[in-house]
């Protein structure tokens, strides 16, 4: 128990000093689907894999838009993307009200 107490005393806290510094998220933390339209081909393939039904391409029109407020973050839509256009980001993002939909052009 007193090395445990020693080693403890000497070591760095485990816990976080936010908001008075820095928040840092571990790998693989699940946020906001973003993407990366210049990337994309419009091909739907995360619009038929997302199990929310969040997702909404329209190929002629090149628009990509999604439901924030439906999406459950479970990154299905970023694996099935076949040119890596998607990610889920990490950053702390503000709980919304409103039923919006993000829509973004080529
Ligand atoms: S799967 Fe990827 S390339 Fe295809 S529409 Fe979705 S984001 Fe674009
Ligand atoms: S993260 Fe999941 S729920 Fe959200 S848009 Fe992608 S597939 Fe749909």
């Amino acid at each position: 128990m007193l090395k445990t107490l020693v080693k403890n005393l000497f070591s760095k806290p485990v816990t976080e000093r936010f908001p008075f510094g820095p928040r840092e998220f571990p790998a693989g933390s699940r946020g906001q689907v973003v993407i990366d339209t210049s990337a994309c081909i419009f091909c739907g393939l995360c619009q038929r894999k997302c199990p929310a039904n969040a997702i909404k391409v329209v190929r002629a029109e090149k628009t990509w838009s999604i439901k924030r407020m439906q999406c459950i973050s479970c990154g299905a839509c970023v694996d099935a993307c076949p040119k890596d256009s998607l990610k889920l980001d990490s950053k702390y993002f503000t709980p919304d009200v409103t039923k919006r939909e993000d829509t973004y052009n080529a």
